[in-house]
């Protein structure tokens, strides 16, 4: 009988994506998917550092999975991603059973991973034991600095669905200083164009109708490829750009090369090019240029939807938070992306109770937002990273202030989702539906901006993009109906 893997994921798109590839990698080498736990050979948890929040929930997962392998010591437990990376020594003490280690360069060696404990549990006569101390035959894999992207084990999975993530580029090259991304997922690495846009061609033949480009600063795509080549820093992307700016394969580049691209594999479909929607996330705003915006514009195939986190609207915390910009650039910057774009629709992430944040800092973040008028926005509670800069100084905003900003901001941007939502009302929208709503007989779909719409109708419709009057808007939902024929 094929071994059963079960892998749990906590965190973000990334991850999620991740995840997909870990178990593309073990299916094709004969793995099948177990929907619990108890009933796998190999159990995974994808883990995430970013906040403590998530470190807790995998920590309290671990809790049950000790319990687990107490009874089936044969099982293989592995913990992969950040937390493989950074919380070892805690993992140790209080899940001593584990077996397997990989950081986030390591995923691709997963299947030689799992077969090395396999063999060495071979050799040493029997399965992992009651694990402790004694697990000899645990396996860390931590140590590489970036993910060789080039490399994947052959397999692939994804739920059928109608939007797919494909992933363009892994690890950071920046230093915010409460961030632990940079020691978690290592060095900024691009992954090669062509590679790019077969996965996206073959993810359009295979009926999926909306792909959503993933990096954690997907505007420095091209930076840095595996084979070494790339324009490696803002400097170098200037100067190519001056001398010779056929040569530069940047972020607004690859947009342009995936819209082309589809627009040939579409251009003689019924539908037309825009059957195939692009996104992108996440765009750090330093190098989020008016060469980005061009391209947005000039991509039919991209929608209009801009993740561009701010985090503060206080230059005082942007600087201790060293993002590189000013409130005033990144405003400036809203400004050029609206007069190309007009209608685009934004979204951001907050942090509130950063180390020193005043109430005059914190005032300055709600003008932001109100300046700005976002259609919608995470805001989240500074969660001090050990190993992280920021972590150094005093976590000196109380918990009850934290959390008091935090409401102001949710209700705040409630408002202003609410105001952005209410201008929809009465137009009509290409809507691409997704899946069926929560009660029968609806649909759930989501406009180019990413506003997401309900409405009735029958689930044949699901893939397919359609015309939709826009009846009623709350803060987080449109709701309205869908008109004749379908849009393209
Ligand atoms: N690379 C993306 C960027 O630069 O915007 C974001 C990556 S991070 C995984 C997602 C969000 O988590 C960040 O935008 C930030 O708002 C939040 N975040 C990161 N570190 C945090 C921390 N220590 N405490 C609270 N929120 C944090
Ligand atoms: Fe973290 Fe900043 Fe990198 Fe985003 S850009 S992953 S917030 S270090």
């Amino acid at each position: 009988m094929n071994k059963r893997v079960y892998l749990q994921t906590y965190g973000c798109q990334m991850n999620e994506r991740d995840s997909e590839e870990v178990l593309g990698m073990l299916t094709a080498q004969g793995y099948e998917l177990a929907e619990h736990p108890e009933e796998a050979d190999v159990i995974l948890l994808n883990t995430c550092s970013v906040r403590a929040h998530a470190e807790e929930r995998a920590f309290g997962k671990m809790g049950e999975l000790s319990v687990l392998k107490r009874q089936n010591p044969d099982v293989i437990l592995g913990i992969i991603g950040c937390m493989a990376k950074l919380q070892r020594e805690t993992i140790f003490k209080r899940l001593p059973q584990v077996d397997l280690f990989a950081g986030p360069a390591e995923l691709y060696d997963l299947p030689y991973l799992l077969a090395e404990i396999q063999e060495k549990r071979q050799f040493r006569g029997g399965g992992g034991g009651a694990g402790g101390e004694g697990n000899g035959s645990r396996v860390i894999a931590v140590e590489r600095t970036f993910r060789p992207l080039d490399k994947k084990p052959a397999g692939d999975y994804r739920k059928p669905g109608v939007t797919a993530f494909v992933t363009i580029m892994e690890g950071c090259d920046k230093a915010c200083t409460y961030c632990i991304v940079p020691k978690t997922r290592g060095q900024e690495i691009s992954r090669p164009a062509q590679d790019i846009l077969d996965e996206i061609s073959q993810l359009a033949n295979a009926g999926y109708r909306e792909v959503t480009l993933l990096g954690q600063n997907v505007n420095s795509y091209g930076k840095r490829f595996p084979d070494g080549s790339g324009y490696r820093g803002p400097l170098g992307r200037l100067r190519l750009l001056e001398e010779n700016p056929g040569a530069l394969l940047d972020f607004p580049q690859l947009l342009r090369m995936i819209d082309a691209s589809t627009r040939q594999t579409w251009g003689q479909s019924p539908f037309g090019n825009s059957s195939l929607r692009i996104r992108f996330t996440t765009s750090h705003p330093f190098d989020a240029t008016p060469r980005l915006f061009e391209a947005m514009r000039d991509c039919s195939s991209v929608c209009e939807w801009l993740h561009l986190p701010v985090q503060s609207g206080s230059n005082r915390i942007l600087r201790a938070m060293r993002r590189g910009y000013t409130r005033e650039a990144y405003l400036e910057k809203i400004e050029r992306l609206r007069r190309l774009i007009p209608d685009i629709s934004l979204s951001t992430d907050i942090i509130v109770g950063f180390p020193g944040e005043t109430e005059e800092d914190f005032r300055q973040t709600v003008s932001l937002m109100r300046a700005v008028e976002y259609d919608s926005a995470f805001v989240f509670k500074y969660s001090p990273r050990p190993g992280t800069e920021a972590a150094a100084r005093e976590d000196d905003v109380p918990r009850e202030v934290k959390e008091e900003r935090n409401q102001v901001l949710l209700a705040l941007q409630d408002e202003i989702s609410l105001k952005r939502h209410r201008r929809l009302e009465g137009s009509t929208l290409d809507v691409l539906i997704e899946e069926p709503g929560k009660r029968p007989g609806q649909l759930f779909g989501r406009t180019r901006g990413n506003h997401g719409v309900i409405l009735e109708g029958s689930a044949g419709w699901i893939g397919e993009t359609v015309s939709v009057r826009i009846a009623t808007a709350t803060a987080h939902t449109l709701f309205g109906e869908r008109c004749n024929g379908f849009s393209h």
